[in-house]
């Protein structure tokens, strides 16, 4: 196991490598999250064994346990949908929310930091395929929850995220990703150069996110394999 998240971490860099060369970004911009949902706690030691930094998860009940049991041997992002009643244990679990998606939201995370003196690190989930059944904001109210999100002190804004179309149509993925690109720039005239975090794509799109301007990519599957359903 511990061999072959090595390996397929080698793999991952020469595609990332690859991407980069294709569309003329450096690669030493690109960080990897390794997302470890439905994966043991050994995997995120493993992965960090193997040079990774940055732990994903998407669900508070999965991530506690798993986290406690490695201790804070990495920068955890909590990458999936978050309800207000986890909203405590999430600012004690991770380092980054990048699922922010409401203002409502953005004012709980704020207080439950508050309480423990600390600054939350968050990312504004963009919705720019219009998928009904998916979170994020819908681009247009983007800018106006950016600067909403921004006077609150204790979440400090630090870029946006996007999970892009599942659709085979690679031109309709990167048709998304220009979009959170184009919010990104205009969030950073916002926010200011702090807000310097575009995260976008994963193991089926990531080569797409890095043509479109992401520097930071979330991987599941291509690091650990196939997840059980
Ligand atoms: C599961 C998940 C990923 C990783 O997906 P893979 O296709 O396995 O790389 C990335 N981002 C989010 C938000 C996820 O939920």
């Amino acid at each position: 196991m511990k061999e072959e998240i090595a390996d397929n971490l080698r793999e991952l860099r020469g595609r990332i490598v690859e991407a980069c060369e294709e569309y003329d970004r450096d690669a030493n911009d690109i960080t990897i999250v390794a997302i470890t949902k439905s994966h043991p706690a050994a995997s995120i030691r493993m992965a960090v064994a193997a040079g990774i930094r940055n732990i994903g998860e998407s669900r508070v009940q999965e991530a506690e346990p798993k986290i406690n049991e490695v201790g804070r041997i990495a920068r955890f992002h909590m990458v999936g949908h978050l309800q207000t009643n986890k909203v405590k244990k999430a600012v004690q679990l991770f380092d980054v929310i990048q699922s922010l998606d409401s203002y409502r939201l953005a004012e709980e995370i704020d207080r439950h930091a508050r309480d423990i003196e600390r600054v939350i690190e968050c990312y504004i989930e963009v919705n720019a395929s219009g998928a009904i059944q998916k979170y994020g904001v819908p681009p247009e109210k983007t800018l106006e929850l950016i600067k909403r999100v921004n006077n609150l002190e204790n979440i400090s804004l630090n870029g946006l995220m996007t999970v892009g179309p599942l659709t085979e149509d690679r031109d309709e993925i990167r048709r998304v990703f220009k979009i959170c690109h184009k919010l990104f720039k205009k969030g950073r005239d916002i926010v200011g150069t702090k807000f310097d975090t575009l995260s976008m794509g994963m193991t089926d799109d990531f080569e797409l996110g890095v043509a479109e301007g992401a520097n930071m990519i979330r991987i599941g599957t291509g690091i650990f394999g196939p997840r059980e359903a």
